[in-house]
């Protein structure tokens, strides 16, 4: 304002701000209570491709016209009309001011804020935020990793010992009836530090990997193997009584003799496994019930080992 108060045309408020917007990164439309847009800054017309379009042109029209050419936002619908309708719900519904994001078709993240006024004049201002939108998605990803690495054993890919007991609780919780059964089993490989001692601890390592790729063949679907030790795996068999249980891990004994790894020097290396199989019982607490594997798995050890017993 200048001293005398008046405002001299051409340099009022709303005047400046259509200079600020005009050639500004800003997305700014305005529309009339028709809802005919009335203004459109230089980067609403780039973003709609607008700048050969004469007349006047509705919200609808503008959408419509942006589907219709691959323009604009990204319609995630298949009825457009049903879409716009649903849109100037939201547009025209209270006066006030809503803010939310908008993806256009060229991948672009617009971070909008729209206000509709007492009398109907509605008017949009948005900024771009791809590149923060493009860090969200980074995050987003290096988070699911994370998380996925917090969950998994590095050297077989099977899951850990978290991911494993975690299944193994979930599978207790959800038993669809109490009477449900679940069994488990726990492997340890056979004499394995001889294997280490005799091959290297490289060709150790790769009988470990071995026997996960093979338990990973035979579990079922329903069923989880991860690796809880060193050389040890726990099963968790939901619905799956330890009579059953005793024929997927008998199988899973017998691949086991039939494979063969080489070592580094190209030594062939050989191995078996034992296994103790119990069934979880809802009277018992879960290291009840890993004493009573562990019980087991001794036993198979005891009586000479690549066997498999079963304790209830
Ligand atoms: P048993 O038949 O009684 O189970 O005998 P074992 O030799 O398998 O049992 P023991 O517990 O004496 O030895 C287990 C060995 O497993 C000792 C350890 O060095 C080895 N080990 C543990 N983790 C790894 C690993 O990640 N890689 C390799 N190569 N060896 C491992
Ligand atoms: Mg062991
Ligand atoms: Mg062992």
């Amino acid at each position: 304002m200048n001293p005398t108060g008046a405002v001299p045309f051409g340099f009022g408020p709303a005047d400046a701000l259509i200079r600020a917007f005009a050639d500004g990164s800003l997305i700014v439309a305005t529309y009339d209570p028709e809802d005919v847009l009335r203004y459109a800054s230089a980067a609403f017309k780039r973003a709609f491709k607008l700048d050969a379009v004469e007349g006047t042109m509705t919200f609808a029209d503008l959408i419509m016209r942006g589907a219709r050419n691959g323009i604009g936002p990204i319609i995630d619908c298949e009825d457009t009309r049903a879409f716009i309708a649903e849109t100037q719900r939201r547009r025209r519904g209270q006066p006030g001011q809503r803010f939310f994001t908008t993806d256009m078709v060229d991948g672009s993240w617009y971070w909008m804020t729209e206000t509709l006024l007492d009398d109907g004049w509605l008017v949009l201002v948005g900024s771009e935020i791809s590149p923060l939108k493009e860090n969200e998605r980074l995050l987003a990803h290096a988070h699911e990793r994370a998380l996925h690495e917090a969950r998994t054993d590095a050297l077989t890919g099977l899951p850990n010992r978290r991911q494993v007991l975690d299944y193994l609780d979930t599978a207790i919780v959800t038993l669809p009836a109490p009477e449900t059964p679940i069994a488990i089993a726990l492997f340890d490989l056979d004499r394995f530090k001889n294997i280490n001692d005799e091959h290297g601890h490289l060709a150790g390592d790769a009988v470990l990997c071995d026997f996960a790729s093979l338990a990973r063949n035979l579990v079922r679907r329903s069923d989880v193997i991860g690796r809880i030790g060193g050389e040890e795996f726990l099963l968790v068999m939901p619905g799956t009584t330890a009579a059953e249980a005793l024929r997927v891990v008998e199988r899973m004994r017998h691949a086991a003799l039939s494979r063969i790894v080489l070592s580094v020097a190209g030594k062939e290396v050989r191995y078996s496994v034992s296994a103790g199989i119990t069934q979880v019982s809802r009277e018992d607490r879960l290291d009840e019930t890993f004493c009573r594997a562990d019980r087991a798995l001794y036993k198979a050890k005891r009586l000479g080992r690549n066997q498999v017993s079963v304790e209830l």
